[in-house]
């Protein structure tokens, strides 16, 4: 049999593109400043992105990349361990640990890979215990450990304590959440999440991809937020610092062993000198311009409440990124034509990435969204959806 006859759409995907309602892969053909972007010819409004503080646009954020472009050149051919290691990524690395409250930090090419790199924290004596809605690449990062995976319903600290409970003593126990969750939009409850580690000798991960830089007086994340603290902290430069690349961040000996042990680090080329520089600059903003994280919150505030006004159903919170459940996947990607025909460029999240019948459209903000720009969005997915004869009732069925 040819290795390759694998290789096909599935049905559900084949029927999608010939719908014309394929909503992967689109490009975007220039970003403008105001939270638009050009697609087909065509100025939308982007309510897809992760580019919380609206940084991949600043000037400062560019002008930092393009100058360590001009002096280091495009790429480090190389990994970090042999010769691709920057001036820069020591500095990097000694900014975030200090933002983030660390003794240090590893920097790496994404975040995928920086959750990659906490495999060799799961040993074959551990139990890690994960929420039930991590990222996928915690899951990746879990499969390539070897400790024995188990996951709790999503949030349900009751379940995580039971869990504990019943963990063998002699085990390195480790629990594995998001800050604030990338699809739902939802925190972990990190008070009660912390409390138990500390109650049963465990040691608590962070993933803080979308909530560091935004959440917390200082911007550091959804430990500050919630006063808690925890042991080992990954991030990543593409949401709120508009760039690329990741960190792990923790106490020394942690870093020092990944550092020597985190393949995902070891085998792959190091982050270029633009993005490294422009993360720095978009680190400086973080700190010095808490008004941006005001501005996208109060943006997802005024969308949360306006979605609500239309009598759809949104789960409360304050995270810029908005799900609307609407169950079925093609209605789902019919939803996401008709907002895009509105002027709108929204996510459409599909299973396997969402659990089985809870396709759903993912609005998101940024701080470039005004009041007006979030009148738009909400006058576009009223037009969009009652076009589908999508009464309230219908667009539903709660959280993901
Ligand atoms: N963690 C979470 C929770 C994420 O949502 C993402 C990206 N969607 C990542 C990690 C990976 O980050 P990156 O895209 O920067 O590789």
């Amino acid at each position: 049999m040819d290795a390759f006859s694998k290789c096909r759409l599935s049905p559900d995907i084949e029927a999608l593109v010939a719908s014309g309602h394929y909503p992967f892969y689109l490009p975007v053909e220039e970003r403008l400043d105001d939270g638009e972007v050009v697609v087909d010819g065509r100025r939308v409004l982007m309510a897809g992105s992760n580019d919380y503080l609206a940084l991949s646009n600043d000037p400062r954020v560019k002008a930092a990349g393009i100058d360590a472009l001009r002096r280091l050149g495009a790429g480090n051919s190389g990994s970090r361990a042999l010769n691709g290691t920057l001036e820069l990524h020591r500095t990097l690395e000694a900014e975030l640990a200090a933002f983030l409250g660390h003794e240090a930090a590893m920097v790496v090419s994404t975040g995928y890979q920086a959750n990659l790199a906490l495999s060799p924290l799961f040993g074959p004596r551990d139990l890690l215990l994960a929420d039930r809605y991590i990222h996928a690449s915690l899951i990746e990062s879990a499969r390539l450990g070897q400790a024995e995976l188990r996951r709790y319903r999503h949030n349900d600290v009751a379940q995580l304590g039971r869990l504990l409970e019943g963990a063998d003593p002699e085990a390195g126990r480790l629990i594995l959440t998001e800050g604030m969750f990338s699809v739902t939009g939802d925190l972990a409850d990190l008070p009660a999440i912390t409390g138990l580690a500390a109650r049963h000798g465990a040691r608590v991960i962070l993933d803080s991809a979308h909530d560091a830089g935004l959440l917390g007086a200082g911007g550091r994340g959804a430990a500050e937020h919630h006063g808690a603290r925890v042991d080992v902290q990954t991030v990543t430069f593409s949401k709120c610092f508009g760039t690329i690349g990741g960190a792990v961040a923790g106490p020394r000996r942690v870093i020092d062993y990944l550092r020597h042990c985190a393949r995902s680090a070891l085998f792959s080329a190091s982050l270029p000198a633009a993005c490294t520089a422009a993360e720095l600059a978009a680190l400086g903003v973080v700190r010095a311009e808490p008004e941006r994280r005001r501005r996208v919150l109060a943006a997802a505030e005024s969308l949360r409440s306006g979605l609500a006004a239309l009598g759809l159903p949104v789960a409360p919170g304050f995270a810029p990124t908005v799900p609307l459940v609407v169950g079925d996947p093609e209605l789902c990607c019919r939803l996401w034509s008709e907002l895009l025909r509105e002027g709108v460029l929204a996510n459409a999240m599909l299973p396997p990435s969402v659990p089985e019948g809870r396709a759903l459209i993912r609005l998101s903000v940024t701080a470039a969204h005004t009041q007006a720009a979030v009148a738009r969005l909400l006058d576009a997915v009223a037009t969009a959806a009652e076009r589908l004869g999508l009464v309230p009732a219908a667009v539903g069925g709660g959280r993901c």
